[in-house]
């Protein structure tokens, strides 16, 4: 066997494992940060370099011992992710050294990999960071979740919840480009202004700074809303549902506001506003649009290219900052694309 390299390989691998399931909102000290050896590659392997690590709410769920969706993360297991990274050895055929991909190796410096499930990238075209976000799961997330379940038209009216993160602030601009009027709701003054800003969203209100949430949405919805992407739940989406419009289409995304709650919280029932709206409301997993994602991927790319989408990242530098980095994201330190940037001494 023949390995090609790049010097000097490492031999020690940095890894954030699951230590105790939190309580409430995640605390540093349920992680641990550990040192694994680095195994020589065998044939048909190649050892990756972290580069960026998505920090995505999704990880919270993974943190609670309950299966969902997907299996949940044990005690002592390396934290999941999404991961961009370089390869810097390679008995591969189809991968070299300095290919840059994106993959799922969760939360460790570098990773052995067989190849499969990793996706190479053209750092000409994008740069990597994207296949994490607007490119990647959460622009998916937008561009599925919002047009295929709110089937939005010209001149309705769209309100997005998180609309200052990776998947809402997306949504807010598709919304746009379909021909809707947007409207964002997001915690601090400054997400707004870069909401109705940059952006271009067409009205935003900070959801900290309202007494009301009901009043303030009649305020900035005065003609109803046709189309909800819901991030958050509890409260906010509670008072979106009397403003519904005849045959609103609700997309159940995200439920953030209650991910961090010990007991499910009271809440409003919402089936009367559906039957007397003739209203839907769907949940969807963005998995679910997997066999689609390249025509998303190439129409987003194509959006981004004419500027009729931007992005933004709040990069966070260093692997050891990871556990604070999801506890942040979950806060609202974020706005677009929360990641983890890896600085390798390669
Ligand atoms: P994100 O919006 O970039 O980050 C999370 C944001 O949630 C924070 O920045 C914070 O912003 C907001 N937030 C936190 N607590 C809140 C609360 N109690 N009430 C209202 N807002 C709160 O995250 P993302 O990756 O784009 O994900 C957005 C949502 O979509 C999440 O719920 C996530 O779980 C979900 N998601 C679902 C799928 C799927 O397949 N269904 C895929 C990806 C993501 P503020 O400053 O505005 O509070």
């Amino acid at each position: 066997m023949t390995a090609s390299t790049a010097s000097p390989l490492p031999s020690v691998n940095r890894q954030f494992v699951l230590r105790a399931r939190p309580v409430g909102m995640p605390k540093e000290s349920d992680f641990q940060l550990v040192e694994a050896r680095i195994p020589a590659l065998t044939q048909g392997q190649l050892l990756l370099a972290t580069l960026f690590l998505s920090v995505d709410p999704y990880m919270r769920g993974r943190m609670t011992g309950i299966r969902t969706y997907a299996d949940p993360v044990d005690i002592g297991q390396v934290m999941v992710g999404g991961t961009v990274g370089k390869v810097i050895q390679t008995t591969h055929p189809q991968f070299q050294v300095g290919d840059v991909v994106a993959g799922y190796w969760g939360w460790q410096e570098f990773a052995v990999s067989d190849g499969k499930g990793l996706q190479k990238l053209d750092p000409h075209v994008a740069p990597p960071s994207t296949a994490l976000g607007v490119l990647g799961m959460p622009g998916m997330t937008a561009y599925f979740g919002f047009l295929d379940i709110c089937q939005p038209k010209p001149a309705e009216s769209a309100v997005v919840s998180g609309a200052a993160g990776a998947v809402g602030s997306l949504v807010g601009q598709i919304a746009k480009i379909k021909g809707c009027r947007a409207v964002g709701i997001a915690g601090s003054d400054d997400k707004i202004r870069w909401l109705t800003g940059e952006l271009g969203f067409d009205a935003a209100f900070n959801y900290k700074a309202s007494g009301n949430y009901a009043q303030t949405l009649k305020e900035f919805c005065p003609r109803g809303i046709d189309c909800y992407f819901d991030n958050v739940g509890g409260p906010l989406t509670d008072a979106v549902l009397p403003l519904l419009n005849l045959r609103a289409r609700m997309s159940i995304c995200g439920q953030i506001s209650q991910y961090n709650a010990a007991q499910p919280e009271p809440g409003v029932r919402p089936y009367i506003h559906l039957l007397t709206k003739q209203a839907r409301a769907e949940g969807f997993i963005v998995s679910q649009f997997a066999d689609r994602f390249h025509q998303g991927v190439r129409q987003m790319a194509e959006w981004l290219k004419e500027g009729k989408l931007k992005y933004r990242e709040t990069v966070i530098e260093g692997f050891e900052n990871m556990p604070r980095a999801l506890i942040g994201v979950l806060g609202g330190d974020n706005t677009g694309k929360m990641l983890v940037a890896v600085r390798q001494a390669l």
